[in-house]
């Protein structure tokens, strides 16, 4: 019997932010009817900018980093090729498809390791623009090492765009690396590790002259009072999110492994989430008869992946649990993929 639903499908943390971040929140909304004061969104540029390592006049807001990325791509990716990699984020492919734009996906595909630059020169050398998340999503992979950016930043005339909406959890950055190249844009959110994904903060890092152009467009009021708030307060003492992100990380592989003993392939993971894959092709609509929601990628992914969020430790226990009953009461369920 189904008594509550587990989202494990959008990849969030599953523990709210401390009680100081909520009630720094909720004094956002004591004079709401005035705008957000530039002043205090420029203390939280500043504060990203000193936890990011890099210097304010790089750091932009955003009301989420897919609201960055989109802006990224429309500013920048007019006409020409845009390249992205595939499987990504839907919203940057159906982004790039709508335009004028020549949108080339390079398929990564198994095993899941680096992209070698070097083997795609010649069609990225006149790219306007390149995405790549890193850690990729879906796969959790590190699809690109420090050596591989710099070699896309000189290959590309355009902007190579480095999406590291899971640094928390990979702790592999090349955000100082926009100070060596004019041409890097690197996009982070305090949607996950920071459990603020309700709230909507995103930010941007970005070399002299795309911060210049950005700036020009530049809204005057991106992000909320709340959120501004909020993010501010939970930058005050980040100690709660690396200890929560090593609760994920200790689950994480947990799950890889229990999930492994059960004959489902697990992809080695540097983010929060794990990509599965078994001979079921419907993994994820059957997990939804135990009350558990995880993604699924069929229409990203050749039939039997699936990719499920690290939860606490009951919801991971209650996919696990419902993962074995499925295999145990179906018989004719092939066994899977090693
Ligand atoms: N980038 C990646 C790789 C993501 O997986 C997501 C959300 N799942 C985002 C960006 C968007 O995050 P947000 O808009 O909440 O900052």
């Amino acid at each position: 019997m189904v008594i509550g639903i587990i989202r494990l499908d959008r990849n969030e943390i599953p523990y709210p932010p401390p009680e100081r971040v909520i009630e720094a929140s909720k004094k956002g909304l004591l004079d709401v009817n005035r705008y957000p004061d530039p002043e205090e969104a420029d203390q939280l540029r500043r504060m990203l900018a000193s936890y990011s390592n890099v210097e304010q006049r790089c750091l932009f807001l955003g009301s989420g980093s897919d609201s960055l990325i989109v802006q990224v791509l429309r500013l920048f990716s007019r006409r020409g090729r845009v390249v992205t990699v595939d499987p990504t984020l839907s919203f940057v492919t159906r982004e790039t498809g709508d335009r004028e734009t020549k949108l080339l996906k390079i398929r990564i595909s198994e095993p899941y390791c680096s992209l070698l630059v070097r083997s795609f020169a010649d069609e990225l050398k006149d790219a306007c623009l390149i995405f790549v998340d890193n850690p990729n999503n879906p796969t959790g992979t590190l699809l690109l090492d420090r050596g591989s950016v710099d070699e896309l930043c000189e290959i590309i005339d355009g902007v190579v765009l480095i999406d590291e909406a899971y640094y928390e959890f990979s702790r592999f950055t090349v955000a100082d690396m926009v100070e060596e190249h004019a041409n890097l844009v690197v996009v982070r959110t305090m949607s996950k590790a920071f459990g603020l994904a309700g709230l909507r903060v995103g930010y941007m890092i970005a070399g002299e002259d795309i911060a210049k152009k950005f700036s020009s467009q530049a809204l005057p009021y991106l992000i909320s009072k709340p959120s501004i708030y909020a993010a501010t307060e939970a930058l005050r003492n980040t100690a709660y999110v690396m200890e929560n992100v090593r609760s994920v990380l200790d689950e994480r592989e947990r799950v890889k492994e229990e999930a492994s003993k059960m004959g489902v392939k697990v992809y080695p993971s540097q983010a929060n989430f794990l990509l599965m894959r078994t001979h079921e092709p419907s993994l994820a609509r059957r997990l939804r008869d135990y009350g558990i929601v995880i993604a699924d990628l069929s229409g990203q992914m050749p039939p039997g992946f699936a990719r499920a969020s690290i939860g606490t430790r009951e919801e991971n226990n209650a996919l696990l649990q419902s993962l074995k009953t499925l295999f145990e009461s179906d018989e004719d369920l092939p066994h899977l993929t090693q």
